[in-house]
């Protein structure tokens, strides 16, 4: 499989340089030359399968060229070996025919350790075998940063630092990134928000002097392989439900737009996904586009669900590049608009991205009330993320097609906010129970590029 740049202007490469990459040279994202697709009895006979089984007959065709077959089955088994339930990504009713997916069962208890394990234990034999070492350099509004700290931890061919807007992630989270002690791992506190950490790492990545001299790599939501170990999860979810003899649709809350993407991955694989419904946060320019009223930036406003306050979704390129015909120069003409404020999506493309996705926006006062009613009418506590989730998808319902909401979360990870909504104190699960009380090491940042290079440049390994 070849791997292309969403821009067109950038080499074509190999899943492992995709993924060793990041960001294409030209600015773009790298997608599969083509996405290929799973026959109706391949999807039938994923169900019951255990999840790492899932996992590789649906990945294996986008990294055979980089992996051997036994290599990548150990990869996988180690990636989801730290997971405290052994379904991975269990399926909860919460009423009839609307059911959560509960993703946050890995070891920083969100979504992404999915990807970020995976893409850890990737690295890992890629560079070994390669015998390199490469820094990582990523932005967080919170989930991320965590994630990645944990799958990267004690890797020797691997320094990570991560960028996280000083003071607006929750306490958890910042004690899961400050509290790691391996000498690899780098907790950055920038003085800004998250789009001004996630504007600091593009800028990083087109340094290319920077970015060669310390051999910058990326496990943003915008590196490839982590889309595609999200994927995973839409086959398994709908396979437990009866696909392909039966449709299902998701409700995503979303924030970059990478894991509402991978749904749209495996749609176009075959699965049959009726409808992929983006649930936003008041930063809700991804609602605002989907609604016909173009793509502008406004001020992200800090809320109760801090991993989607994000006003520029990275992997949105992803979804216009397929919405403009795989037109590379289209795509790079809106990204220069973008620089400049904004774009409006031209009739067609608005066409295409309707034909699979709904959107809705959720307010803080429903956000609260939503987790307030999960716990009254389904005996479920949620996180306020999964609870935007849930009010989208409540109002996205069509009778005859079961609905999924991803639970991106664990409630404990965003206490105050839960504990608000419903007079409940969601507990940490045992295995990290005593995080408050592990010493804290970070470094508090300008908001500088200058700056941040200088320091990532001073503290890696030689
Ligand atoms: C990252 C994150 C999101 C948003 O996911 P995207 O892939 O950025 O759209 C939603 N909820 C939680 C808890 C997250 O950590």
């Amino acid at each position: 499989m070849k791997y292309i740049s969403t821009r067109g202007q950038a080499p074509e490469l190999t899943f492992e340089e995709a993924m060793l990459t990041g960001l294409a040279r030209d600015g773009g994202l790298y997608l599969p030359a083509e996405i290929p697709v799973m026959s109706q009895e391949e999807i039938a006979a994923l169900a019951g399968l255990p999840y790492e089984e899932i996992a590789f007959s649906v990945m294996w065709p986008y990294v055979s060229g980089s992996f051997a077959k036994d290599e990548f089955k150990a990869i996988i088994a180690r990636a989801y070996e730290g997971f405290g339930h052994d379904a991975r990504a269990p399926l909860k009713q919460l009423n009839e025919n609307h059911f959560l997916l509960e993703l946050f069962h890995g070891p920083t208890l969100a979504f992404k350790d999915f990807a970020m394990q995976l893409i850890g234990q990737l690295f890992q034999v890629a560079l070994k075998r390669r015998g390199e070492r490469v820094t990582i350099v990523g932005a967080t509004s919170g989930d991320t940063g965590s994630a990645a700290i944990e799958a990267f931890r004690g890797l020797d061919a691997v320094d990570v630092f991560i960028l996280f807007p000083h003071g607006r992630v929750s306490e958890v989270q910042r004690r899961q990134m400050t509290t790691p002690a391996d000498s690899n791992v780098h907790a950055l506190a920038v003085d800004g928000d998250f789009d001004d950490c996630q504007a600091a790492v593009k800028d990083m990545f087109n340094d290319f002097e920077f970015r060669d001299g310390v051999k910058l790599a990326g496990v943003n939501s915008i590196n490839f392989a982590r889309v595609l170990a999200q994927v995973v999860y839409y086959f398994s979810a709908a396979a437990s439900l009866g696909a392909p003899h039966r449709k299902v649709s998701f409700t995503v809350p979303t924030g970059n737009f990478g894991d509402i993407f991978a749904g749209y991955i495996a749609k176009c694989m075959g699965l049959p996904i009726d409808r992929l419904v983006v649930a936003t946060n008041q930063n809700d320019i991804l609602h605002r586009c989907l609604s016909g009223q173009g793509y502008f930036k406004g001020d992200t406003i800090p809320s109760i669900s801090p991993s989607m306050d994000i006003q520029v979704s990275s992997n949105f390129e992803r979804a216009l590049y397929y919405a403009y015909g795989e037109d590379g120069s289209a795509v790079s003409q809106l990204m220069d608009e973008l620089k400049n404020g904004g774009f409006n999506v031209s009739q067609g493309a608005m066409e295409a991205l309707r034909e699979n996705f709904d959107s809705g926006r959720v307010s803080e006062d429903e956000t609260l009330a939503t987790i307030k009613s999960a716990l009254a009418h389904s005996a479920e506590l949620v996180c306020p993320h999964t609870a935007v989730g849930i009010k989208v998808a409540e109002d996205h319902r069509a009778a005859d097609v079961p609905m999924i909401t991803l639970a991106t979360a664990h409630p404990a990870k965003f206490p105050a906010a839960v504990e608000k909504a419903s007079d409940v104190h969601p507990p940490l699960p045992s295995r990290m129970s005593d995080l408050y009380e592990r010493p804290e090491r970070v470094t508090r940042i300008a908001n500088d590029l200058g700056a941040i290079e200088d320091h990532i440049k001073r503290h890696i390994a030689e």
